[in-house]
């Protein structure tokens, strides 16, 4: 692990105690700090008022009972979170997630990351996050809209176009906003666009918003690339995960010339030699919401296609020029890293939020591999969300070109400011310090601004 700044250890240490248990969380705070000793080293005056304890402390936590009624008539409970992390930028931004897993200290890591996601993409948006543990895995359609229905019950009472706009993560897409939405209307009587991001066209939708994500990442690791005088032209790409993410990424990756060879879901890896179908995925998984396994029935055996149950292998084993981690938290391992290094990647795109371990994170930049933090590189999906605000605002709907890009200049801006953040503070190409201190730096100005808050 990394020295931290003298300064910086009894703030990470106080973190640790206050939030105990909390091991993702301990995590991305401690990331941050190790980037800021360079910063309060230069302007020491960002250590003062107890700026960096108080904005790793959320503004408001919210965590609430939902309850509902299953297929069979039965009473189930899940338990709910909203964490409104930092408002110096602009109302509280960022998705919902469902999955078992969640929990207070997975929604703070969250929601804290978010923060310096949104102040990255240089648009007025503060950080927040929220979910369930509720599993939406096997749920009927009828099931699904009664819980978020009665998640909504309760949390419409702390959100608004003004306060804090949630959007979609892992388990809530178009649908769960849309069911969201609607009970959002009733509740309130007031048909307000910008208090959810991630709708539907026909509601208030922006266009290319379920791309953006993807999209992105794909951006943002294509200037990376040109850095080094290269492009995705011609090279071999895994992509973990298959949800908005991963598809997207799948498609922009296809349309610069590059080739992916591996997807994944929960179940397990899907390697196809000559590129993953993208309409076979999109039928798999968009429309069937079925299991990656399928795409190995429905291709048929013997064509250079073939299934690996998770458990019996690790994606980061098929051999690759860029990886993109595109599922979930730390599913990048040391063991995975070394693996890529030994195959010759030459780049990293973070998709997902905090998909690589510290130590596997270690690894690829002692390695000299481009590496891409989330944070940086998949901002385009909450940039998009604050496109679709901006068009709620002004009732109106712009055309996919322009809204792609509006992102893909959002990308390349973000990029460049990482890069030259990196350089600035004395670290050229490291795009983890330049994300942390770039967006360190705006939203402690903003706050500093504001007085004691
Ligand atoms: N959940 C996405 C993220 O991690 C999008 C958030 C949003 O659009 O508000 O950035």
């Amino acid at each position: 692990m990394m020295q931290l700044d003298e300064k910086l250890e009894p703030i990470l240490a106080e973190v640790m105690r206050r939030n105990a248990g909390e091991p993702e969380f301990h995590q991305a705070v401690r990331e941050v700090l190790e980037s800021l000793g360079r910063v309060i080293a230069k302007r020491p005056d960002f250590a003062d008022d107890a700026l960096i304890e108080r904005i790793c402390e959320p503004e408001r936590q919210i965590i609430f009972r939902v309850p509902w009624i299953d297929d069979q008539n039965k009473v189930r409970i899940n338990r709910a979170f909203r964490v409104q992390f930092n408002s110096a930028l602009g109302p509280y931004k960022g998705g919902i997630r469902f999955h078992p897993s969640v929990n207070v200290g997975i929604i703070k890591f969250l929601g804290f990351e978010q923060t310096f996601k949104n102040a990255l993409t240089g648009m007025p948006i503060g950080g927040g996050k929220g979910g369930s543990d509720f599993d939406p895995k096997g749920k009927s359609d009828r099931e699904i809209m009664r819980f978020c229905q009665s998640f909504m019950t309760e949390l419409h009472r702390h959100i608004g176009e003004y306060t804090d706009v949630p959007a979609g993560d892992i388990g809530v897409g178009g649908r769960e906003i849309g069911y969201m939405f609607g009970q959002y209307k009733r509740l309130t009587n007031r048909y307000e666009a910008g208090v959810l991001t991630g709708k539907a066209l026909f509601y208030g939708g922006s266009r290319a918003r379920t791309e953006a994500t993807g999209y992105g990442n794909t951006y943002f690791v294509e200037s990376m690339l040109k850095t080094r005088g290269t492009s995705f032209d011609g090279k071999k790409v895994v992509v973990s995960g298959s949800g908005n993410v991963a598809i997207y990424s799948l498609e922009k990756v296809q349309e610069f010339g590059g080739t992916v060879v591996a997807m994944s879901d929960s179940s397990g890896y899907i390697v196809d030699e000559n590129g993953i179908d993208l309409k076979l995925m999109q039928e798999i998984k968009e429309i069937r919401r079925a299991r990656i396994s399928e795409y190995l029935r429905l291709k048929g055996e013997g064509k250079g296609v073939w299934f690996v149950k998770a458990g019996d292998g690790s994606i980061w084993d098929v051999a690759c020029d860029v990886a993109m981690p595109s599922a979930t938290q730390n599913e990048l391992t040391g063991k995975d890293a070394k693996a890529l290094v030994k195959n010759g990647v030459i780049a990293v795109g973070e998709g997902a939020n905090m998909p690589t371990t510290p130590d596997a994170t270690r690894i690829f930049q002692d390695a000299g591999v481009m590496f891409a933090p989330g944070k940086a590189a998949n901002a385009g999906g909450v940039a998009t969300s604050a496109l679709e605000m901006q068009q709620n605002a002004s009732r109106d709907s712009w055309s996919f070109e322009q809204t792609e890009a509006r992102l893909a200049s959002i990308m390349r801006n973000i990029h460049d400011t990482c890069a030259a953040t990196a350089e600035e503070y004395g670290a050229p190409g490291d795009y983890v310090l330049g994300a942390n201190i770039a967006g360190f730096v705006r939203v402690a100005e903003a706050m500093r601004a504001l007085g004691v808050i």
